[in-house]
């Protein structure tokens, strides 16, 4: 079994008394920055004049543009959303870092697929919640934590595994547990389970299920019950003792047919086509497409995003979710 560092295996502090400069304060960086603060770490929060330059301010922190910023600190942690990061690393952060600082990821990407080729002189590591940031912050605050996972990609100072272990104390994640990764392992296992797994299959999964019944002739809300509403159910007991657990709730029925067509909806070729899409990760061809893409101005990836938000499953949520006050509470359209 991996070893797995808790609070109790994390004694030496190797984060005390150094200064942290939190860059980018969205989803992730609200929530590092604030844990750490709560922690009693010294916090400042680097990025450009905007929304998360209002919300940081009043939440209390100190804020300076992302070159200012850096230029305080001795740890650096980049938040920033990672088809940006190389930029503002060029522009912003390189010119300001000092032999012994740290430099802080929360995931591989740019340092993998070598977007970010940083100095010699300074620590280069990742703690990656494995999570998103609002859940970061809301377990926090509740006394546990998302799991995270540490890796040290350069040790300029020996202190570097160190330091990413007393990081991810002071996010709080070492209440959950950690686990020792490598960036080459974090990235293409995290864009493969997004990709295949998390995001790319199960939508695409639950979209196919949806238009089978409604082309069928179901109701179109009643095929979003069954198919969509109550994957949360499933995924929660799934969750809580793996698929065992799931199929032991579920009706003998349920179970039965499981069985019966697990196999003939997901047949050994979509193994296959996950092999061929873990290629293109290991490879850097969807890691160019992307930044690619980006430095065209999104337009695949704006495009493709219009057409899915374009979908009938997605005005017929909108309908009963309006029905579902509890559900509705946490969509981003009651933002
Ligand atoms: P978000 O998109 O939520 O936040 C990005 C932040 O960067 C915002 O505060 C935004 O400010 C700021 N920003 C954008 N462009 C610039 C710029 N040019 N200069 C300065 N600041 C800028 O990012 P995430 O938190 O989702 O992602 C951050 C990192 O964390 C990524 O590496 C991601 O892979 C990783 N990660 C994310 C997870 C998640 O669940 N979201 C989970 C685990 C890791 P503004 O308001 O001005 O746009
Ligand atoms: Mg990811
Ligand atoms: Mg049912």
């Amino acid at each position: 079994m991996t070893k797995v560092y808790y609070d109790n295996t994390v004694t030496e502090d190797a984060l005390q008394g150094k200064k942290i400069a939190v860059i980018g304060y969205g989803s992730q960086g609200h929530a590092h920055a604030q844990n750490l603060k709560d922690n009693g770490y010294d916090v400042v929060i680097g990025i450009r004049p905007g929304k998360s330059f209002d919300q940081a301010k009043e939440d209390g922190f100190e804020v300076y543009p992302v070159a200012e910023a850096v230029k305080q600190s001795d740890v650096v942690m980049v938040l920033l959303p990672d088809e940006i990061q190389g930029q503002v690393y060029r522009e912003e952060i390189e010119p300001n870092l000092e032999a012994g600082n740290a430099l802080v990821f929360a995931h591989g990407f740019n340092i993998h697929f070598k977007v970010i080729q940083p100095p010699e002189n300074v620590d280069v590591f990742l703690v990656a919640p494995k999570g998103p940031g609002h859940l970061v912050r809301r377990t926090f605050t509740e006394g546990s934590a998302v799991p995270a996972l540490f890796a040290v990609f350069q040790d300029a100072t020996g202190k570097a595994t160190q330091l990413s272990l007393s990081y991810a104390k002071g996010i709080g994640a070492t209440r959950a547990g950690v686990i020792g990764t490598t960036f080459e392992e974090e990235t293409e296992t995290d864009l493969f389970g997004e990709q295949a797994v998390l995001c790319g299959g199960v939508t695409k999964l639950i979209q196919s299920g949806f238009e089978t019944l409604v082309e069928a002739g179901y109701q179109p809300e009643i095929a979003y019950f069954e198919v969509l509403h109550e994957m949360k159910l499933i995924v929660d007991l799934m969750y809580e003792g793996g698929m065992e657990n799931m199929r032991y709730s579920i009706s003998n029925t349920a179970e039965f047919g499981d069985y019966v067509s697990g196999e003939r909806v997901i047949t050994p070729d979509v193994k296959d086509n996950m092999k061929e899409v873990l290629k293109d990760i290991q490879s850097g061809a969807f890691s160019d497409r992307f930044i690619k893409d980006n430095e065209n101005g999104f337009e695949e990836f704006l495009a493709m995003r219009k057409k899915q938000q374009g979908h009938q499953i997605e005005a017929v949520g909108r309908d009963l979710r309006d029905m579902m006050p509890f559900v509705k509470a946490k969509s981003i359209q009651s933002k």
